[in-house]
């Protein structure tokens, strides 16, 4: 035991850690509002129908657990790279697309940033072996990215302006002085929708300027997708952002998790892919594949197979995939109804300032504005959890806990 008597506690995750405190605490009044993933009007996990059928007929006809090769299963890629660039996509038509699948959006996370250090030397010129990028990420931003990026070997991430407090909305000019400020070649992490602590997401015309300006200071844009269709409920609007992108022929980085849009959570299903700037030879996109595959080998050699041969054959059969869609309408629509209920119970209780914001954010979660103290409050009164900065999951609310919940915001802010 002595060999380890160095090494320190390290810090609860400020997001699973919230879980942990909720699972130890016996109040039968307690409410989990830091848990990012959906939950049915009765609080509980879901299971999305099309999801347990598939399952079920995977089983039926046998499916086995052989190894998947390193960058996994073929039709999941390829439906994933359609999914979010859209059938008629250029560069898919091009062929200038190199996708492996990963360990869910975080583990896509990962082996992006790897390749990155490995193969991204923006300022290398002649007899110049160039320098790692800057990262940039959103302030504030999933917490998550902050330490991928350094685990990574990338250094620290940059923050870059993100959120107005006092608009509850995107900090606009904020965001686009820091991203003008950036070094050519720097790298910039967007949520594709959804933006998650916020819940805000910039307009398309506000997207169209962020394109312009990723092109002329030479970044290169990285977009973050766990929110595809969960966040507006359609796959196609919740991909627009990346599209605006892509289509534009530029180099850039997607990653995609299907944990929350299909509820795989634990399945870890997701997809990295390196979209390359047009024109682009089949050589260089053949190359970048085998570096990717060697990123995987080392790392864990090769992703689960089972959520990916689920989410293969929803995302291919048109059936089952329109099925998919009215899930994801159902839940969007259910998180909406919890955003107008709370915003008006927080009115007609009182409860100081305008509450608009909650219903006009998107997404999975709502930025209440609550401070750490209040939260804290909220946690030791009334056995409500929620992550330090005021983030709650909307999808832990429902029916029978709303009012409790407003009331308790109430009280600790007052
Ligand atoms: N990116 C963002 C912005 C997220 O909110 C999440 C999940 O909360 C992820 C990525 C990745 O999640 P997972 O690794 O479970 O797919």
């Amino acid at each position: 035991a002595a060999l380890w008597k160095a090494v320190p506690e390290a810090p609860a995750d400020p997001i699973l850690g919230v879980a942990a405190a909720f699972r130890a605490d016996p109040s039968p009044n307690k409410v989990n509002l830091g848990v990012g993933a959906y939950r049915t009007e009765h609080g509980k996990p879901y299971v999305l129908p099309v999801v347990a059928r598939v399952h079920r007929e995977l089983l039926d006809d046998g499916v086995d657990h052989e190894y998947l090769p390193m960058e996994g299963y073929a039709p999941f890629i390829s439906a994933a790279e359609r999914v979010i660039l859209g059938d008629a996509a250029a560069a898919l038509r091009e062929g200038r697309v190199a996708s492996v699948q990963a360990l869910s959006g975080t583990g896509s996370l990962r082996v992006a940033f790897e390749f990155l250090k490995r193969f991204y030397r923006p300022r290398a010129g002649a007899g110049d072996a160039g320098s790692l990028p800057k990262v940039y990420v959103p302030s504030p931003t999933w917490s998550n990215h902050r330490q991928i990026v350094p685990d990574a070997g990338l250094g620290d991430a940059v923050l870059y302006r993100y959120f107005n407090a006092k608009t509850h909305g995107v900090d606009f000019s904020g965001m686009c002085a820091d991203l003008r400020a950036a070094p050519p070649g720097s790298v910039v992490l967007f949520h594709g929708c959804a933006h998650n602590p916020t819940g805000a997401d910039p307009t398309m015309e506000q997207w169209v300027q962020l394109l312009d300006i990723c092109k002329s200071g030479s970044l290169l844009p990285l977009f973050d997708n766990a929110y595809q269709g969960f966040a507006s409920g359609d796959l196609n609007r919740d991909a627009a952002s990346v599209r605006l992108f892509a289509d534009a022929g530029i180099d850039l980085i997607i990653t995609q998790s299907f944990a929350k849009n299909m509820g795989l959570y634990g399945e870890r299903v997701g997809c990295l892919s390196v979209v390359m700037s047009s024109p682009c030879s089949p050589e260089i996109r053949t190359r970048v594949l085998s570096q990717l595959k060697l990123v995987v080998r080392p790392m864990y050699s090769s992703p689960p197979a089972l959520g990916a041969k689920i989410a293969a054959r929803i995302l291919g059969e048109p059936g089952l995939f329109a099925e998919w869609n009215t899930e994801l309408q159902k839940m969007s629509s259910r998180i909406y109804a919890m955003r107008v209920a709370l915003r008006d119970r927080l009115i007609a209780n009182g409860a100081p300032g305008s509450w608009q914001h909650v219903v006009d954010q998107i997404g999975m979660f709502s930025f209440t504005g609550l401070t750490p103290q209040q939260v804290a409050y909220m946690v030791e009164k009334h056995h409500i959890y929620l992550t330090s900065n005021g983030r709650i999951s909307i999808a832990g609310l429902n029916p029978s806990n709303i009012n409790y919940v407003a009331d308790a915001m109430k009280d600790a802010i007052e």
